[in-house]
């Protein structure tokens, strides 16, 4: 078992399901592996380092401070920062009428926040993970039935349909914005949820680079010509290198 911390070797060691191998179930994991726990994750989806092409929602993500200090606890701060981060100084806003401009992050200690891909952050945290004894992966478990009062859940394999029970000491929902351990714990008493859509839509665009390797939108180029119009007036984002642009 590798990097036991200090200080919880008096607390009992608890037998943990965590639902959900996305970013915060597989990063817990690691926090919990390295008290001395038992974790199992259990993923619905497939193991996404087999799967390289990206899932679903955006590719890249904004590490921020929060972030960084999430990481750097389980040792993966300055790997992921120096070796794979874009740093991204400021939002470039391009209007319909062609024009462009910058807003700076942080205009005067020049602190930026670093664009991250996604499934590499997510298959590096599993991949930590393996360097636990104490921590068992399940892929392709999609969790179907929840008994929190006595901590047991039912997961059903996704490519043999067999169903598979497990109790734990502790669960955590970890499985994201329609979670099914949420909806379980809402049929408890005295639990309360509320949810809000915002009224703008979110579109990543993905400008390759051009024919001699060179960015494709920069200072001197009309971003109308790259980008549709309808695009422009809807409010998207667009990821340039170095800009998160709106
Ligand atoms: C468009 C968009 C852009 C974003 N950009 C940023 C950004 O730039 N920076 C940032 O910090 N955050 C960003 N976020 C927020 C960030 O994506 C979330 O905070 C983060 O993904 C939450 O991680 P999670 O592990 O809780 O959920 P998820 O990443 O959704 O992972 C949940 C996991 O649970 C699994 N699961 C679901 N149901 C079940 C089930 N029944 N049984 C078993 N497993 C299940 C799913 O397959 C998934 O792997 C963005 C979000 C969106 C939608």
């Amino acid at each position: 078992m590798a990097n036991l911390q200090n200080g919880y070797s008096n607390k009992k060691q608890l037998d943990i399901v965590v639902v959900g191998a996305g970013l915060v179930g597989s990063l817990e994991a690691l926090y919990l592996a390295k008290r001395g726990h038992r974790v199992r994750l259990y993923e619905f989806r497939e193991d996404i380092r087999k799967t390289p092409t990206a899932r679903g929602r955006s590719i890249n993500l904004a590490l921020s401070v929060r972030g960084r200090r999430a990481l750097k606890d389980v040792g993966l701060e300055t790997h992921m920062i120096k070796e794979h981060g874009i740093p991204m100084t400021g939002r470039r806003i391009h209007r319909t009428d062609g024009s462009t401009y910058v807003i700076p992050y942080d205009a005067n200690t020049k602190q930026c926040i670093y664009s991250v891909g996604r499934n590499y952050l997510n298959s590096l945290l599993l991949e930590e993970s393996e360097k636990y004894d104490n921590v068992e992966r399940y892929f392709n478990h999609k969790l179907i039935e929840s008994n929190l009062k006595k901590g047991s859940l039912t997961f059903q394999k996704t490519d043999t349909n067999e169903q598979v029970h497990v109790t734990a000491d502790l669960i955590i929902g970890a499985d994201g914005a329609f979670s099914a351990v949420r909806k379980a714990m809402m049929k408890r008493p005295f639990f309360d949820f509320s949810q809000k859509y915002i009224e703008h839509g979110y579109l990543e665009l993905c400008i390759p680079a051009d024919e001699n390797g060179s960015k494709q939108m920069n200072d001197k180029t009309q971003p109308a010509k790259r980008i549709p119009k309808c695009i422009l007036k809807s409010r998207s984002v667009v990821s340039e290198n170095g800009f998160g642009c709106l």
